[in-house]
């Protein structure tokens, strides 16, 4: 293949590896370099490449039908994977709408909240309530939710309201003498004062990311925070919308990671390892109560997309969740969670520029710092995530970068989510390959 390309994605300057095939959790290139992919790409690979069973499945529906347009159908392949959604779900989460992935779920999502305070007669409740240091996606309402002002600021006016709080982020937020509980009920109240400034009534929905990923390097919360949100919504009639996109779908042990908290969300919203990188694919589950109000108001959700539902996604994401469920994946994903976990403490714990690592389930972050004892973040300038980064992929590990924002206060992460089926030979390598790149 030739060096120039005309194709435009992230990288303007350098032209990245070409990556030709995949098999299990490794990745090869035209040059026949091979890579663990230990982050999923950005965790979505959750079965590895190539899984006969999903290749399978895809050729059957293509051969059948690849596409036919949700105003005139629906497919067989689409309810079915709409059945397991919701059979799997949180209670009352009844009903599936298919999008094509994260920021189109949440995009949806955002949506669905409008539209139902119309409906129901509040339309002044405008307002949305989100993290700093999240992220929810690029198209422009995920943006002003998305708690990054760095990647907002060149995009402004951002077209919806939205105020942000603190996030969950115990290793920077948490005081020395306060316990986790404490410091959840903290974050709480911090909410509970935002709302009473914006007027409860104004407000639509608070929105999160159950586990941060994508921003501040796997934020995962204290006990209860989560419980006192739901509790806080629900007094004020706010809608909580929980964005899974990165850890949802087994990623963190169960299939959702608000299952592990205890709450029950109005809107979730799926993407990434619903279909495991074999196609497109996101959702949003709701809430029954939501999707009857605007059946009985106006008959229609106000949204749509030309590929939602694709039969051929929707074939990939079915066979993805059938395999999950087959070969008990989510108790792997714990298992070898807790494996990588102790390897990942056990070489780097005690690394000078390694500050924190964290993590749930398959889905771990390492925060690194200039200096351990005070917590201090190297110079944004270095963007010691990329490097490290272009490090492991050195080492042929490829390993997920985050932070380095132009005021800093993001630092350096990076992200680790291999995919469920690695085994504990592969998660040796993983650490063993970050620490030479480290
Ligand atoms: N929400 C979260 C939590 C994400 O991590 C991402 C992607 N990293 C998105 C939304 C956007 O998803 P996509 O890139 O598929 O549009």
């Amino acid at each position: 293949m030739s060096q120039s390309t005309h194709v435009f994605h992230r990288q303007l300057a350098k032209r990245p590896p070409v990556a030709v095939s995949g098999q299990g959790i490794w990745l090869r290139d035209a040059e026949g370099r091979s890579y663990i992919d230990a982050s999923g790409g950005a965790a979505v690979s959750c079965l590895g490449h190539g899984h006969p069973d999903v290749i399978a499945a895809m050729h059957r529906q293509i051969d059948q039908l690849a596409y036919a347009h949700t105003s005139f159908f629906t497919t067989e392949v689409a309810e079915q994977l709409a059945d397991l959604l919701v059979g799997s779900a949180p209670a009352g989460m009844s009903h599936v709408y298919f999008v094509s992935g994260g920021s189109e779920a949440v995009e949806a999502a955002l949506k669905m909240a409008r539209q139902y305070f119309v409906e129901i007669g509040q339309p002044q409740r405008r307002h949305f309530i989100a993290r700093r240091q999240s992220y929810h996606g690029n198209t422009l309402g995920a943006l002003a939710v998305g708690g990054n002002e760095w990647r907002r600021e060149q995009f402004r006016p951002l077209l919806i309201d939205v105020t942000h709080v603190s996030p969950c982020y115990e290793y920077r937020g948490r005081l020395p003498d306060e316990t986790p509980e404490a410091y959840g009920q903290r974050l709480v109240a911090e909410l509970a004062r935002t709302i009473e400034e914006l007027g409860p009534d104004n407000v639509m929905a608070f929105v999160a990311e159950t586990v941060g990923g994508a921003t501040a390097g796997v934020l995962t919360p204290v006990p209860g925070y989560f419980k006192g949100i739901r509790d806080l919504c629900d007094r004020h009639g706010i809608l909580l919308i929980l964005d899974e996109v990165m850890c949802g779908m087994g990623r963190t042990g169960t299939l959702h990671a608000c299952e592990q908290e205890g709450v029950v969300p109005d809107l979730l919203t799926v993407a990434k390892g619903l279909g495991g990188g074999y196609q497109p694919i996101g959702a949003v589950l709701a809430q029954g109560r939501i999707v009857e109000t605007m059946r009985q108001g106006s008959g229609l959700f106000q949204h749509g997309h030309t590929y939602l539902g694709h039969a051929v996604a929707c074939a990939a994401a079915l066979a993805v969740q059938q395999v999950i469920q087959r070969d008990h994946l989510l108790t792997q994903v714990r298992d070898r969670g807790a494996y990588l976990a102790s390897r990942l403490r056990h070489e780097l714990g005690d690394h000078p520029h390694v500050g924190d690592i964290r993590g749930r389930g398959l889905f771990w972050g390492l925060e690194l710092v200039q200096d351990r004892a005070i917590r201090q973040w190297f110079e944004p300038s270095l963007k010691l995530h990329a490097r490290l980064k272009s490090a492991a992929m050195e080492e042929g590990l490829m390993i997920y970068p985050m932070g380095g924002t132009v005021d800093g206060r993001c630092g350096d992460h990076v992200l680790l989510a291999p995919p469920f089926i690695s085994s504990e030979g592969e998660v040796d390598q993983i650490v063993t390959r970050l620490r030479r790149s480290l």
